[in-house]
């Protein structure tokens, strides 16, 4: 699609909120992207409108079979005033993966990095200044043909939402408790643990809900099959440090790809460090705190960044990882990252796009 995107501004400006109010996703700005489909036509009419409510049928397809994707990323403004999107490129095309997945027609990818930067840029003042602050991107993409029955929609709509946000570790990074939970699964080898599409999202609520009110922070899945081994966490990628080795779980579609994961891959691959993408159980994981050379455990993803892992409790038996304090390698990749998307260090590879 080379339609041109059509602006039409907003004309009021809502009032911004002050850095150190902001939480998460409660507060958006004054525009959003938004462009539709049709069978007939494809992708058309790109456009950025005031932010507002959209207007659905109640038989629209995505109220009641989930055929939906989304995805988040964030804008930073760095210690040197301009604004950086952490790999665009690489969400975009996550998302249409997740797209197709759903059957649900994949974007353009220029111009799903253009809805991005486009939007981006007309809300700039939004994005927030204060260290740890960003601004949250949500792109979503849902089936919006008004019909009932079990089949990829005709129709549907991708729109683009920006939320600033605080910032994850106000107080500086914490460990968390998480409980690895065999009762419950996210995902099963074939289905669609692979994709950010929001049923996986209501699956998930009541076994973390479970996990709240026995005090952990969220849940870790093991696999379905086995229940044995590590999927991920939440809604973030999961490594662990069993004496010099650093362990995720390969992207066999279980779990999502996260960006997060793949860029702290890549810096650990470039420290040298032995990493390994593979399989690991939980018997596994105990067993190396037995021996105690589980050395640290965290989670990675967009919102947290990296998110220290101080405590796992598996079958009523707690595991206290490094004493429940931030590990070194945990504070590198945190620190390494976090500098990169603030423009306080080199980036290399070409992770960031300044508008
Ligand atoms: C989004 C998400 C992640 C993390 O992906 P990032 O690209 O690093 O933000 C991990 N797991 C699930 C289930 C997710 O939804």
């Amino acid at each position: 699609m080379t339609e041109p995107i059509r602006i039409n501004r907003s004309s009021t400006r809502k009032p911004k909120p002050k850095d150190a109010d902001l939480g998460f996703g409660q507060i958006f700005t004054d525009h959003m992207f938004v462009a539709d489909f049709q069978e007939e036509k494809g992708w058309y009419d790109p456009r950025i409108e005031p932010y507002g409510p959209l207007s659905l049928d109640p038989a629209t397809a995505v109220l009641h079979y989930a055929q939906a994707v989304f995805d988040g990323l964030k804008a930073f403004r760095g210690v040197d005033g301009k604004i950086r999107l952490f790999r665009p490129q690489k969400h975009v095309e996550r998302m249409n993966n997740s797209a197709r997945r759903l059957c649900i027609p994949p974007l353009d990818a220029d111009l799903a990095l253009q809805s991005l930067v486009k939007v981006v840029d007309i809300d700039r003042d939004w994005v927030p200044s204060t260290v740890g602050t960003s601004l949250y991107i949500r792109p979503t993409i849902i089936a919006s043909e008004p019909f009932l029955g079990v089949r990829p929609a005709k129709s549907y709509i991708y729109f683009v939402i920006l939320s600033p946000v605080g910032a994850y570790y106000p107080e500086g990074m914490a460990p968390v408790k998480i409980l690895v939970v065999d009762k419950y699964v996210r995902a099963v080898d074939g289905g669609v643990g692979g994709a950010k599409t929001s049923g996986n999202y209501a699956a998930s609520l009541f076994a973390s809900d479970e996990a709240k009110h026995e005090g952990f922070t969220q849940v870790l899945w093991l696999d379905g099959v086995h229940r044995k081994y590590l999927d991920e966490v939440g809604t973030m990628n999961i490594m662990v440090k069993i004496g010099d080795e650093i362990i995720t779980p390969p992207l066999t579609g279980t779990i999502l790809p996260g960006v997060t994961r793949d860029s702290t891959l890549a810096l650990m691959r470039k420290w040298g460090l032995k990493v390994s993408e593979r399989q690991v159980s939980i018997d596994e994981v105990v067993e190396a705190h037995g021996r105690g050379t589980l050395a640290e455990v965290w989670g990675t993803g967009t919102a947290a960044v990296i998110s220290p892992v101080g405590e796992l409790a598996y079958q009523g038996k707690r595991m206290v990882i490094n004493r429940g304090q931030i590990g070194p390698l945990t504070q590198r990749l945190y620190d390494a990252i976090v500098a990169i998307q603030y423009g306080k260090a080199p980036d290399p590879d070409g992770w960031t796009l300044t508008i």
